[in-house]
């Protein structure tokens, strides 16, 4: 079989060629059909970056000529089959695709172009920051993942916040500078010369993608033109990954989408605090700041209203058991007291939270008693839930304050 002509090596801009079906077979592990084209636009999955999708349709020549034959109106050309994975081996590359084709047919190929130029937005990006990097720092990139929606990058060296600012706003310049990428594929002994990133023993022609000023590096991925066309570029998360810097980025279309969303989550956030847009995290700040204050300010309330409670409740001398029902009250709170209440009284100390609609939290202690035999009451009665030891119970349990005073008094 002969090597594939890489269209896309030549222009990376291209979105349609012409192109001879060679072979085509299926492919059972993939339960798709495998189709070999003498010459193609869709880039395979290397490098870094997925392989392009797209479409495979009747050459275009052929269906116009058809569409003389019978005499109608120009029609669209009949797609053929839908592109499902691209991939190379030994400068062959398959198109798996969802339809047969057969041999000898010419076709034109169609890339999903909105793929694969956001592809190229971040790959292109990718090289702008690793060049920098390389070239100021000594770093290596060690790592890249161009996925669907964020591109990771890994370096083999530590960066400070500043040296990280530093760094997009000199991608962003190289951006702004609108610098041609230059594609070469130079022979051996001048690579042998050359430094750039990404230098293996690769055997067969290399491909050198060249940004001047910025970066030189091996890479079979197509690229942008300009740099301009990447738009912009942003580092949106950033941690330190085994000694060295894990990078997250957005690119073009990626970071005004995610301008857009930040964009209107700040102006929600001002609008709730009534901050100005750049001052929301100030605002935050104080909000949860005063919110804590606030938590304070009840905690403290909520010991007076119980402190006094505990005050009218009657003398330890005129009765064994004790209860105190309360509509909101802390349960740590709660439980002190108890406590404190089974040192002064005999029987049973109790203490319910709540109202007999949506039901009370409680804890029920004792000195001398088995709370549990009182549990077990309140659960065949009233259906309560908890337990604990025979010193104190807790639970919650839905009954009003009449019944579940009766039933613990004829249990004491
Ligand atoms: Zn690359």
């Amino acid at each position: 079989m002969q090597k594939t002509i890489k269209i896309y090596d030549r222009d990376s801009h291209l979105t349609t060629c012409e192109a001879m079906v060679l072979h085509c077979e299926f492919d059972k592990a993939r339960d798709t059909h495998a189709v070999i084209l003498d010459q193609t636009v869709f880039f395979p999955e290397g490098g870094g970056q997925f392989a392009d999708l797209g479409y495979i349709c009747e050459n275009a020549s052929e269906a116009e000529s058809n569409n003389h034959k019978i005499n109608q109106e120009p029609q669209k050309p009949v797609i053929l089959a839908n592109i499902l994975d691209v991939q190379i081996s030994d400068d062959i590359i398959t198109h798996y695709t969802d339809r047969p084709m057969e041999v000898g047919t010419r076709v034109t190929c169609h890339i999903d172009w909105n793929r694969r130029f956001d592809f190229m937005q971040q790959h292109s990006a990718e090289h702008i920051l690793s060049g920098l990097v390389y070239r100021t720092f000594g770093y290596h990139n060690v790592g890249f993942h161009l996925g669907m929606t964020e591109t990771i990058l890994d370096f083999d060296g530590p960066l400070t916040p500043e040296q990280l600012t530093w760094l997009e706003e000199e991608a962003n310049k190289a951006i702004w500078q609108n610098i041609a990428f230059e594609i070469t594929f130079p022979n051996k002994d001048t690579l042998t010369n050359l430094d750039y990133r990404s230098k293996k023993e690769l055997s067969g022609e290399v491909r050198i993608v060249t940004l001047p000023g910025y970066d030189i590096c091996a890479c079979c991925a197509p690229h942008v033109y300009h740099t301009g066309e990447i738009g912009l570029v942003k580092i949106v998360s950033s941690m330190v990954h085994r000694g060295g810097m894990r990078l997250t980025i957005l690119c073009g279309g990626r970071a005004l989408w995610d301008y857009q969303t930040k964009q209107t989550s700040v102006e929600q956030i001002s609008a709730l605090l009534s901050a100005k847009q750049l001052e929301v995290a100030a605002a935050v700040a104080k909000a949860k700041e005063d919110q804590q204050a606030l938590i304070y300010r009840v905690n403290d309330l909520q010991k007076k209203v119980l402190e006094a409670e505990l005050k009218s409740l009657p003398a330890p001398d005129t009765t064994e058991n004790v209860f105190l029902f309360q509509k909101d009250l802390d349960t740590k709170a709660i439980r002190n007291a108890v406590n404190d209440l089974c040192t002064r009284y005999t029987g049973y100390c109790g203490i319910f939270v709540g109202d007999s609609e949506t039901g009370y939290n409680f804890v029920l202690g004792s000195a001398t008693k088995d709370c549990r035999e009182a549990a077990t009451a309140l659960r065949e009665a009233f259906g309560a839930k908890g337990g604990g030891s025979a010193k104190m119970i807790q639970g919650s349990v839905t009954a009003n304050e009449t019944a579940i005073r009766g039933l613990i008094q004829r249990h004491s």
